[in-house]
């Protein structure tokens, strides 16, 4: 299984895929009862697909994530509608579904969840010009910011255990823990989807955390996908992420 470390305790582990290059082309030509072209006719035919906004054959591959990250990282994530989650450990609603994508979380009711919690390497400060964009701030107080944070997940966590062992259920007992708590989810999605996914998530505009996510997503999708990749690069994605744009450039350049 394919997995990749993300923040200090988070990963995604990549538990299933189907379809891949080969699936979108293959069902973006049943209506012609052909399938492959060779490598260069349908790695055209993929470039040709996204650039006119034909999507559907992206739905016909599909991935499955095994997710650890911070609730307020998987707040996020869930805004993705076009997804199926299952939640593991801390929001308990068990599956929701939503059109093409699933997500599963875990159950704080059912479980005790266990203290691990996210704690910023580099405390970050607003942009000034743009509300929705951070950045790296050396002048803050890096030490006093991780102290506070740590003594809150100390204490927060042991009122948590201490509500429990008077007996109180861990579905209320749960409320006393912060955002930065780490959850785990399964994530069910289309090809389609994951490049919406990281369009948004993976851009300079979006919270540095799940930019780290988006990051690793995108890792995936290349090495499983890589010539939806490539089109995706030079036809779709229009966003800020350093790492995204030396890809975009190395690949363009490539003869
Ligand atoms: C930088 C950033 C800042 C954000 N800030 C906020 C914020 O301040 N407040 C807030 O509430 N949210 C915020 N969001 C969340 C955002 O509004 C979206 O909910 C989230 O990004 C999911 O995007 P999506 O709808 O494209 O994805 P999905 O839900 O996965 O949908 C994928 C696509 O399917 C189509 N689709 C899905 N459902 C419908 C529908 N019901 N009707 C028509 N078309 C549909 C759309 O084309 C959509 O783009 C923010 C997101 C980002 C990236």
């Amino acid at each position: 299984m394919n997995e990749d470390k993300v923040l200090d305790h988070g990963f995604i582990r990549l538990v299933e895929f189907m379809g891949g290059d080969m699936g979108v082309v293959c069902a973006a030509r049943v209506s012609y009862g052909s399938g492959s072209k060779g490598e260069e006719k349908d790695k055209k035919l993929i470039s040709y697909l996204l650039k006119h906004q034909h999507l559907t054959p992206f739905e016909h591959a599909v991935f499955k994530f095994h997710v650890s990250c911070p609730i307020f990282v998987a707040r996020q994530w869930f805004r993705h509608r076009i997804g199926s989650y299952e939640m593991g450990g801390f929001d308990g609603s068990g599956l929701f579904e939503s059109s093409g994508s699933a997500i599963n979380e875990i159950s704080g009711r059912y479980t005790e969840v266990p203290d691990e919690f996210y704690v910023p390497h580099q405390w970050r400060a607003p942009d000034p010009k743009n509300r929705q964009v951070s950045q790296a701030a050396p002048e803050l107080d890096h030490e006093r910011c991780t102290a506070l944070v740590e003594k809150l997940h100390q204490q927060s966590y042991a009122i948590y255990r201490e509500l429990l062992s008077l007996g109180v259920t861990r579905e209320i007992a749960r409320m006393v823990l912060p955002l930065s708590l780490y959850t785990q989810f399964y994530w069910t999605v289309n090809a389609r989807s994951l490049m919406n996914f990281i369009s948004l998530r993976a851009d300079a505009s979006a919270q540095w955390e799940i930019q780290r996510y988006a990051e690793v997503v995108a890792d995936m999708f290349a090495q499983q996908m890589p010539w939806t990749w490539e089109a995706f690069l030079s036809c779709a994605w229009k966003g800020i992420n350093a790492k995204i744009n030396a890809e975009r450039e190395r690949c363009a350049s490539s003869p």
